[in-house]
């Protein structure tokens, strides 16, 4: 690892004039703490619950506990985790299918939705059996200066419209996310013209940045990877689906089978990581927060504009610092890559991932594949040259890596 000293000295800096900051970060944590903890006594939590199930999985005590404090965590009636869900995109597809019916529109209230989703809902690519394929309509209205555009979504909601989906995270967009607050605010508002509408929040990267999460602000449907906040970096792959009652169901049905729905799904010994690992998760996630409020102190005393500020509020694990410059914005990339704990010395290019329409370089030197609850830092190879930085399970490795990669782009 290389950190230039000049740069470690304002690391330090960083750490003292901000540390009212990362202070409060602790204190989110331990009311979420508490709250995990008390899903845990609540749902009588066993040794047994850990076990590994095999073949069809019934009564697989573990699995159906876990989607009970899941549940209670999350204030909703009920929940779907399953390890067996490959990721975030796929977690967001089941819940768009299981709601949504042919001839029905999906409406996005917080403009276009995370870059994976276009090819699911048919904004680009031609992925057969993506919701246009089916005959489900799409539109989108999109924030106003970071804000949500309350009479464009009035106008939009005519009769078709069957589920709302909203974005918590800022994703690949240089805009404020969304805290629960204001996500309940467009969602009443919703609710007020049309009772009957679906409305679903990706939830991705916002879990235990607050107190409160989106269905205790009338979200129907929220839904999150495990590999991001809520395995606590211990989870192995997975995702979940919390809500209503009725539009569980439907998730299940559309994750296994109509009739089998939660019956089944063997854990194959998957439990005891994503209940550690959640366990975990409010402690976790506030040393990535507390990672992020680092890397945008110290990145906006080198000259970067960084979106959130250290002095903002924090409703997600995601740093975005402003480049205005490719070569800077790669060597920020690899030189988080190279103080990695794993994989150091691999150097990351960018590259056409899959489900993205820009190229795309990653760093993620994680011990689960691709995790990025885990230090790790992305960014579309795109004008402005923003660069995305999230995760760090500990903060104290974080920092290192942080100044590390500032040493490089200096
Ligand atoms: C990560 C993420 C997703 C899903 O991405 P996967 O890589 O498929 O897990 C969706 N929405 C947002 C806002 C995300 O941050």
């Amino acid at each position: 690892m290389y950190i230039n000293e000049k740069i470690r000295a304002l690391g330090e800096e960083v750490e003292k004039e901000f540390s009212s900051y990362l202070s409060d970060i602790d204190e989110i944590a331990r009311f979420n703490q508490e709250k995990v903890l008390d899903a845990f006594i609540k749902n009588r939590v066993g040794e047994n619950c850990l076990y590994p199930s095999t073949g069809y999985g019934y009564g697989d005590v573990g699995r159906e506990t876990l989607d009970s404090i899941y549940a209670d965590i999350f204030g909703a009636e009920d929940a779907l985790v399953r390890h067996n869900i490959v990721n975030g995109t796929h977690c967001l597809a089941i819940s768009l299918f299981s709601v949504l019916r042919p001839g029905d529109t999906l409406l996005a209230a917080t403009g276009k939705p995370y870059d994976t989703l276009e090819e699911v809902i048919g904004i680009s690519g031609n992925s057969g059996g993506n919701l246009k394929d089916f005959g489900i309509s799409y539109k989108q209205v999109d924030l106003i200066d970071g804000n949500v555009d309350f009479d464009g979504i009035k106008k939009a909601l005519t009769p078709d419209v069957k589920a709302v989906i909203l974005q918590r995270s800022k994703g690949y967009d240089w805009r404020d996310t969304l805290s629960c607050e204001k996500l309940g605010k467009a969602i009443s508002f919703i609710k007020s013209i049309r009772s009957d509408v679906c409305c679903i929040v990706d939830n991705c990267y916002g879990e235990f940045a607050e107190k409160t999460e989106p269905t205790q602000h009338g979200a129907d449907l929220i839904v999150g990877s495990l590999i991001k906040n809520t395995g606590g970096s211990l989870a192995q792959s997975g995702g979940y689906i919390a809500g209503k009652k009725k539009y569980v169901e439907l998730a299940a049905y559309r994750q296994t089978a109509p009739g089998i729905g939660k019956e089944c799904g063997a854990t194959l010994g998957q439990n005891r990581y994503m209940y550690q690992g959640l366990f975990m998760a409010p402690h976790i996630v506030a040393q990535a927060i507390k990672s992020a409020i680092f890397c945008g102190g110290l990145m906006q005393k080198l000259g970067f504009e960084v979106n959130p500020l250290p002095t903002q509020k924090h409703y997600d694990i995601i740093q975005a610092i402003k480049f205005n410059d490719k070569e800077k914005l790669i060597k920020f990339i690899q030189g988080i890559q190279k103080a990695s704990p794993v994989d150091s010395f691999a150097l990351p290019m960018p590259w056409d991932m899959p489900g993205y329409q820009h190229q795309v370089i990653m760093a993620a030197g994680t011990f689960v594949s691709g995790a990025s609850i885990e230090l790790s830092a992305d960014a579309p190879i795109k004008e402005p040259y923003v660069g995305f930085m999230q995760g760090g399970i500990t903060y104290e490795s974080a920092r290192l890596a942080i100044m590390n990669a500032a040493s490089e782009v200096i």
